[in-house]
């Protein structure tokens, strides 16, 4: 069903070579795309364990992807202890451990490809001038649309490099969402034209969170509900290269009895922690398994015997539950 999504309509942007790269949905796959800015907390790690066992659920492969493009926020040693934290609770990945800092050649070919067929417009506008005029959407804030229509330049102008910015189509952006209400969001009332390269040089993570979503064959993407909104612009990437988006889980926020935001005073800290408070691995799976009351609390249980004991069905009902 998901197989040959891709291929029934090819890129007018792209050349042959990179529409192939991007065309290569096989099969169930989920990933994991942990930023390396530290301990994975609680709330990461449930993440990481709910992503892993619905992709098992289908029979599908796990790709581990880090997202390390935003240099500045990398911190040392947390790529390792992502790492260890996962093959601590049972969750291996399946091939190569994927670094998007090893895939910039990629993105860059992609965003040439992009600017060639005039989809990308230079933007000067400073995010503190945009602070003062645009009008928010939620957290997000909707870009007016200054540098659109103006013929701005891409060289440095006083010291500054633009950023650049995909001129989205207008119309609903739109994608499967499986627990989070109906995926979907209004190109220019609600999302607006979104940067694709920032003017400090980088790459943004819009761009290669989508590229790599096609690239790498994702059929199923599961991460937290605060990165709902961020779906649209990938989405509206993904239809320049002419993909079809994958299924999004966009997971409930962890919530105590009491409703509140799991904090880091209650849990929301790394499995180091919890270790040293005499939780071990299958404590720790049988803890998060509870709060999503799929076993009763204080079950000991291993990441496998979850898998055992759980149904794709029963899973996405337990999260429609805490939605
Ligand atoms: N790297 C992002 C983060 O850790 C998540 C990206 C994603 O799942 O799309 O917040």
């Amino acid at each position: 069903m998901l197989e040959g999504r891709l291929a029934a309509r090819p890129s007018a942007v792209l050349p042959d070579h990179l529409q192939r790269q991007l065309a290569c949905r096989q099969g169930y796959r989920g990933r994991y795309a942990p930023s390396p800015t530290g301990r994975l907390h609680l709330g990461n790690l449930r993440t990481a364990l709910l992503s892993w066992l619905i992709t098992r659920l289908q029979g599908g492969e796990w790709v581990l992807r880090i997202d390390d493009l935003d240099t500045p926020r990398n911190r040392a040693g947390a790529e390792a202890s992502i790492l260890s934290d996962l093959r601590g609770l049972g969750l291996e990945w399946d091939g190569p451990l994927i670094r998007q800092s090893e895939r910039r050649g990629l993105y860059a070919s992609v965003l040439s490809a992009l600017r060639r067929q005039g989809r990308l417009y230079p933007c000067r506008c400073s995010r503190r001038m945009l602070a003062d005029v645009s009008a928010p959407h939620g957290s997000t804030q909707v870009y007016p649309g200054f540098c659109r229509d103006r013929a701005t330049g891409w060289g440095p102008q006083q010291g500054r490099l633009p950023s650049w910015r995909l001129r989205l189509q207008p119309g609903a952006l739109l994608w499967p969402e499986q627990l989070a209400g109906s995926g979907s969001l209004q190109a220019e009332t609600e999302v607006g034209d979104v940067v694709l390269r920032r003017a400090d040089g980088f790459l943004a993570y819009h761009l290669a969170t989508a590229v790599d979503e096609l690239a790498l064959g994702i059929t199923d993407v599961v991460r937290g509900s605060d990165l709902w909104s961020a779906t649209a612009p990938q989405v509206a990437v993904m239809h320049e290269l002419a993909g079809e988006p994958p299924r999004y889980w966009h997971l409930p926020l962890w919530r105590d009895e009491q409703g509140q935001r799991l904090s880091k005073r209650d849990g929301g800290f790394g499995l180091d922690s919890l270790v040293a408070q005499g939780l071990d691995a299958p404590g720790v799976v049988g803890l998060m398994a509870a709060s999503l009351q799929l076993v009763p609390a204080g079950t000991r249980l291993s990441s496998q015997e979850l898998l055992q004991h759980c149904s794709l069905e029963a899973l996405q009902t337990a999260l429609q539950r805490q939605a």
